[in-house]
């Protein structure tokens, strides 16, 4: 997950990778409750108020909207040619072709519901 501070010099983002699912994980489990980070732009160190550092990135969701839109272009694109063929499949071959080319869409709601979750998550928490 993709987390964010301000930096306490210039105001600019700073931003960082953590596995940490909450802010007592990215601690250590240690309850500190700072974190010495590193400003990329002015090259400042600080400590930093872990519960001032949040969870905002939507770099995820921008690419899986934009990879939905493609899917759906290719799907108007592609299917009309098959289009005749469709209805001489069984009825299961129906369903099954529906849920083929639905799995994309499902797998890419949960995705961003899983995000939403640990971003959701992860800002709620508190030290
Ligand atoms: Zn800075």
């Amino acid at each position: 997950m993709i987390l964010q501070t301000q930096c306490n010099k210039c105001s600019k983002l700073i931003r960082f990778h953590s596995f940490a699912t909450d802010r007592f994980e990215l601690s250590n489990f240690k309850k500190i409750k700072q974190l010495d980070l590193k400003c990329k732009k002015c090259g400042s160190e600080d400590k930093y108020d872990i519960n001032k550092i949040y969870s905002k990135f939507k770099l995820i969701k921008l690419i899986s909207v934009s990879m939905m839109l493609t899917y759906f272009i290719l799907l108007i694109i592609i299917t009309p040619r098959y289009f005749d063929k469709i209805w001489e499949l069984p009825s299961l071959g129906i369903v099954v072709l529906a849920s083929l080319l639905l799995s994309p869409f499902v797998i890419f709601i949960m995705i961003n519901h899983n995000i939403e979750t640990s971003q959701r998550r992860f800002n709620s928490s508190r030290l």
